[in-house]
């Protein structure tokens, strides 16, 4: 195991600014497909950041009961819906991004899971997986053989243990993430404090954010910068590594202003700007 401290002149490396003549077709083109009743916020926060991420365009796939407040709450985004109302039971894909990110408040439902298997089956398109897309991975051992190397895994502690199927102290975890990395060739993001990014036999240990970062919605915002900068043409390894550093960031410079208990997950899609800079 080789382990990398992410510094800001490793990141320096990484980023990629924007070009003068860019325009939103070549600047990336995302898909958040996720959300049932009552979580439609988790897309919402995760197609927010994957635009305020430097994404030129942005899609939400939710069931039909998002359409309306997914509408009127980011006017910038595209919403496409599943044909059932409640929860996703079909993924039909109309269109044809650069990176999908995918489980922010899906749910777990039968359909959904059916739905979530055939899409794995078939997606080619690079993936980030999170929430729920995690857990039903978890729950479908054999949906595995699908994963297309260089997917990004996004796991907080307890989605890593149901996806490792064992419970330990967070060094053999991490050695048995190394393992899971290597056998399907997918980058792991193993959230908490700090974040471990894991690609292969390298682990990435990030140096930024705080426990303001310990809020709902948190993580969905993660998933969608990840999966923008995965549109935006960043190796799966990079997407992970900037995208965890610039979400850690943004804590880190509006803690003065907040203070850790009025820091929700929309102050980090407001603050993302500072954070890029
Ligand atoms: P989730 O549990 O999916 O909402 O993800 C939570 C996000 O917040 C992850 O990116 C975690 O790494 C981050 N986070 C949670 N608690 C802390 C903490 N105490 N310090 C730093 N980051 C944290
Ligand atoms: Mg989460």
């Amino acid at each position: 195991m080789k382990t990398i401290t992410v510094t800001s002149e490793i990141i320096r490396k990484i980023y990629r600014p924007a070009g003068s003549t860019d325009h939103k077709g070549t600047r990336g083109d995302a898909l958040i497909i996720g959300g049932s009743y009552g979580k439609i916020g988790a897309v919402s926060l995760s197609a927010k950041a994957a635009l305020k991420s430097g994404c030129g365009l942005v899609t939400a796939y939710v069931p039909k009961c998002g359409y309306d407040s997914l509408q009127a709450s980011i006017p910038e985004v595209m919403v496409v819906t599943d044909i059932n109302r409640l929860t996703i039971t079909n993924i039909q894909l109309p269109i044809k991004p650069q990176a999908i990110g995918i489980g922010p408040g899906m749910g777990q439902e039968a359909k959904t899971k059916t739905a979530f298997y055939k899409f794995l089956k078939t997606n080619e398109i690079p993936l980030v997986i999170d929430a729920d897309g995690l857990n039903m991975l978890s729950s479908l051992p054999k949906s595995r053989a699908f994963l297309t190397p260089g997917t990004i895994l996004t796991p907080h502690p307890k989605e890593l243990e149901r996806l490792l199927g064992k419970r330990d102290t967070r060094e053999l975890l991490v050695e048995e993430a190394i393992a899971f990395s290597k056998r399907y060739e997918v980058v792991m993001v193993l959230k908490g404090a700090p974040t471990r990014i894991v690609d292969g036999d390298t682990v990435y240990e990030n140096t930024t954010g705080n426990a303001a970062l310990a809020t709902a919605g948190s993580g969905d915002v993660l998933t969608g910068i990840i999966t923008s900068l995965r549109a935006q043409g960043y190796l799966p390894v990079d997407a992970a590594v900037l995208g965890v550093y610039l979400h850690g960031l943004t804590a880190d410079i509006a803690l003065p202003e907040t203070g850790t208990e009025s820091f929700i997950a929309s102050d980090i899609i407001s603050t993302l700007g500072k954070a890029f800079l």
